[in-house]
This record gives structure tokens, sequence and C-alpha cells, in this order.
């Protein structure tokens, strides 16, 4: 991204986020039975009318998905991917759901080079057909509804259906992203999209109907996920992958027929008296979340202020540590060694601890060594990721729960559109250098392997192994960070929801320490350059959303820096 852009992100987005935190989001109900947290009304509401009519947290996961595909289209949607934590009440198991896109056969390492050997700019690959994954959330919800879903499969789409065909009102959201990313801009496929019979773009409020859309939810509906890999959906993907009017890809059908949703391992660790649970690998989120955890247990957060400089100090450097072993180690498991076990072993993040100085900023750190193989990868990857990506939790009926962080990438994926939906961009997750200094990176491009990410949906069990929280967020590389501010938040400091989601962000991957821009944080910025930090203030998007189950009571919370909702019953 080039520097201008990244400006004009930030002042743009500011001004956004400005006129969203005037909305009222805070709607907690303590004796509430279900509960949804979405990013935008329409899509909570569809998961909750799945709820009341007797359906489970799967259940109205596949209809927040397909309603956000269409209303958030910016952040998620049919063709992008996910993960997802789902809780099982009867059996007390959480269960790892893996729908993160896969790279068509044909991509090799030097994928985002350029002819000079260079990497490309992220600006000029994001758009067009060669950043298309194989699409894996669709899938994946159709696994996970295999073995927890209660209402048909065909019953769940009757929202994102009727939506997409009478039509919705823009959201301001989604009417600022029309025309800001200059790729945006210049791809005809959504621009003629957003514009009405005169070419102008619709104005927030005004309804957008999408026929295409409607059609390929009633081909999922009736036929399965099936018909995003195989048949004439399937053909309308490679064939707008491969005619994109820039950057063109060579995705194939065999290359659609390949994926596969994955089941993993949850990676569950103790935090004080509670058990907080992540995904693995391919994302880095879960062991970053449980790093930063892990190096901050030694110290007493209770009695720190949330907005103090002890506290930003000491949560910054944890994050340095943590962050310098996600961009040296995490990666697709299944193409690398990824040491996520030592990465969390006690003894591993006691040795890391003692690198904090609580009087001074370690500056730049280096990654650990979790094991002592050097014939594995070990060269960092610091490719950034841009904000594109949703994220919700629900509570159902039988207290079943899911938590789930789902991304197109970027703003509108890779612009290229199929079927009526935003085909995603998640190959620049990868690592744009595929060596450094001689040595492999862990997330360089390959045939089938699945993208590095940073979404980290988490569930939070207190001492009885009851389930205390449910919380994600989007946000790219900052991801992790604001959903440990959260855990912190809940654990620490015994915040409702909404009030940790409402404290102003920080953190620091590795680099500067970032501060909230136009928060009481920015009065910090003395006393933290006097323990020798660099800081910047920086807009801080986070689209946290969660529930937290207190006491047998529920409340939730919703980012006021975007649009979406808590819908108690
Ligand atoms: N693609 C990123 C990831 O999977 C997320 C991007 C975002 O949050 O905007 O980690």
């Amino acid at each position: 991204m080039t520097k201008l852009f990244r400006f004009l992100t930030i002042v743009a987005v500011a001004a956004l986020a400005v006129s969203c935190g005037d909305r009222e989001t805070r709607r907690t109900d303590g004796d509430s039975q279900i509960m949804v947290a979405a990013a935008n009304p329409h899509a909570a509401e569809a998961g909750m009318a799945v709820l009341r009519a007797g359906g489970s947290a799967i259940d109205a996961a596949v209809a927040i998905q397909t309603v956000l595909g269409l209303v958030e289209p910016q952040s998620s949607g049919p063709a992008g991917g996910a993960f997802l934590l789902y809780y099982d009440a009867a059996s007390r198991r959480v269960e790892a759901y893996d729908g993160r896109e896969m790279a068509p056969r044909a991509t090799r390492p030097d994928h985002f080079l350029g002819p000079d050997g260079t990497p490309r700019a992220f600006a000029d690959v994001v758009a067009g057909g060669q950043s298309v994954g194989v699409p894996g959330v669709m899938a994946m919800l159709e696994m996970a509804h295999t073995r927890h879903g209660t209402l048909p499969w065909s019953d769940l789409f009757e929202h994102a259906i009727a939506l997409a065909k009478e039509g919705f009102a823009v959201s301001p959201r989604f009417r600022f992203f029309m025309d800001f990313a200059p790729w945006t801009q210049a791809m005809p496929g959504p621009q003629a999209y957003f514009s009405d019979e005169n070419g102008n773009l619709l104005d927030a409020g005004e309804r957008l109907r999408n026929p295409a859309y409607a059609d390929s939810m009633r081909r999922l509906a009736r036929e399965g996920a099936g018909v995003m890999y195989e048949g004439a959906l399937a053909e309308a993907i490679v064939e707008a992958v491969a005619n994109a009017p820039v950057n063109p890809g060579a995705m194939t059908l065999e290359d659609l027929a390949a994926y596969r949703p994955l089941e993993r391992s949850p990676l569950c660790r103790p935090y004080r008296d509670y058990f907080v649970c992540g995904m693995p690998p391919p994302t880095s989120g879960g062991v970053v979340v449980l790093q930063i955890l892990g190096l901050l247990e030694g110290f007493d957060l209770s009695v720190m202020e949330p907005g103090g400089a002890a506290f930003v100090h000491l949560l910054s450097q944890a994050s340095r540590l943590a962050y310098a072993d996600r961009d040296m180690y995490l990666a697709d498991p299944d193409y690398v060694a990824v040491p996520a076990e030592g990465l969390l072993s006690p003894n591993y993040l006691y040795g890391r601890t003692q690198l904090i100085d609580v009087n001074r900023d370690m500056g730049r750190a280096e990654a650990g060594d979790p094991w002592s193989d050097e014939a594995l990868p070990r060269a960092p990857d610091l490719t950034e990721d841009v904000p594109g990506t949703s994220h919700f939790a629900v509570v159902d009926a039988a207290g079943n729960a899911v938590t789930m962080t789902t991304t197109v990438e970027s703003v509108f994926g890779s612009n290229v559109m199929a079927g009526g939906m935003f085909l995603n961009n998640q190959l620049t997750d990868f690592s744009f250098e595929p060596q450094r200094g001689g040595h492999p990176v862990a997330n360089a491009p390959a045939p089938g392997k699945r993208p590095r990410s940073s979404m980290a949906p988490i569930m939070v069990f207190d001492a009885e192994g009851e389930l205390f929280a449910l919380v994600g967020s989007a946000g790219g590389s900052r991801i992790p960070l604001y959903v440990v501010q959260a855990v912190i938040a809940l654990v620490d400091w015994d915040m409702t929801m909404q009030e940790a989601l409402d404290l102003p962000h920080f953190g620091n991957r590795n680099g500067a320490t970032e501060l909230e821009t136009g928060t009481e944080l920015e009065a910090l910025v003395p006393a933290l350059e006097a323990l020798g930090h660099p800081v910047r203030t920086t807009v801080m998007n986070s689209g946290t959303h969660g529930i937290r189950i207190h006491e047998g009571r529920m409340d939730g919370g919703a980012d006021l820096r975007r649009e979406g909702v808590v819908l108690p019953e």
C-alpha cells in the first residue's frame, strides 16, 4: 500500500468511525436465553430469526454469513474464508473449523514478485484474479451444519434471498467503501453494481438489489455448498478469475473441486482462573492471543488502570515478543512445521517474559527459539493485512455457541464478482517475499496452501468449566491485540462485554507503539516516549463483537466503531 493511500485511509476511516460512534448499540439483557452480536443489523436479525425458530447456533451462523455477504460485502461473503469455534453444550466440547481459502495449484512461491524479482505493491495486486483463493466459508459451514444443525440447511437462506431480491438500504459504511480504494473505483463490476441507472453511485439509505446473489443463495440452499465447487456457479467463478480486467488468475475447476474444510484441534490454555480457547494455525490469531496472555500472567493487571501508561507499556512489550514469533513461525501447518505448542509452553513463555523491562521499551524484539532445528524456515514475514473482515457471536437456546471471524481479506476482496458475490483476495495474506536473507519464509505462497491469517475467534471458560465469553474481531494484523484487550478487560477488570469493547485501543506489532486516534490514550505519548517507545497515533477500526455469560446472565457487546448490534431475547 502506498504511504498516501494509507494516510487517506486513516483520515477517512477516522471520520466514518466518528459518525458511527454516536449510535446506541448497547443492548444487553441479563435474562436473555439466546443472543446474537454481529456487525450489521440485518445479519443479526437473520440469526435471531433462525434462533427463534428453534435453530442452533450453527444454523444462525449460516443465516448471518449469507446476509453479511450481501449487506456488508466489503468485509466478508460466501466467496471468502473463515474460522469458527463451536461450543457444544451437551458434550462440553469445543470444536475448531477451518474454512480458510486455499491457493490454486498454479500458485508458485514467486506469485507476487515482479519481473525484477522484487515484491509487487499490495495496491497493484489486490484487485483482479491473481489474488483469489479457493473459497472456504460455505463448505466449512456445511460441515459444521451436518454435525450441529437443527433446522434444514435449505431453510437458512431465506433472509439472504429475500433481501437480495427485494433490496436493502445501503448502510453508511458500505457507501463509504464503494469509492474508497482506487482499485475499487477502477473495477467495472463493482462500480456497475453500486450505481443507479444513470451511472451514479447509490447514496446511503438507497435500495440496492442483487438478483444474481439471490440466485446463488437459492442454489446453495437447494443443492448445498457443493455448488461453489462444481457446476454453473463454480464455472462462473473460474471464468471471472480468468477474465478479470486486471491481474487475470489461473484458478481451475479442479482447484475448486479439491477444496476441503478442516476440523482442527482448538488451542486452549489457562489464563488466571479461566481457560481461553483459540483457533490454531493457519491463523496466527490464537497463538498470538494466548502468547500475550501467557506473557502477562505473571503481572498483576487487576491493579492497573486500563488506559494507564504502565498497562500500555506492559502489553506493548508482550505484543512485541508475540509478533516477532508470529512473523517468524506461523503459517499453514500442513506445509511447514509450526511450533505452536513450543510457542505456548510455560517454560518458553517464562523465558520470554524475562525480556520485559517494566521501565524501558525493549525495541524491536527478535523471535525466540521454541525449538532448535536449524533446517526449519526462519526468515520473518513482514506483510501487513488491511481491514476487510467481520466477527459475530451466537448463543442458542441449548447453550451452544459460535464465535466466528470471516473475511474476504481487503475491502470487497479482489473486487471481482461472480454470481453476485465478491471473490476474496486472500492470497495477499501470503508473504510476498518467499525468501529473506537467503532463508525461506514459512508463509510463502505454494500450491494448495492456506495463507496465514490473523483472525482470532476466542472462547473463554471459567474455573467451573462454564462458558464465560465469546469474542473476536476484524482489523487485519491488529486483530489479536483487540481480542487480548477484551479478554483482559473481562477477566482482570470484571467489565461487561460492552465496557470491554468500548476501551480505547493500543498495541505494538513489533514496531511503533500504536495508540487509537481521538482517545484519551493520546495523553500518554510523553510518558511512553520517556520509556523509550516510538509512538504513533492511528485509527484502530476494530469491529470487535462478543457475548459474556456472567453468573448465568448474558450481556453482549457491539463495536461502536462499526455498524453492529447485539440482539438479546
Ligand atoms: N485477511 C486477514 C486475515 O485473515 C484479515 C483482514 C482484516 O481483518 O481486514 O487475517
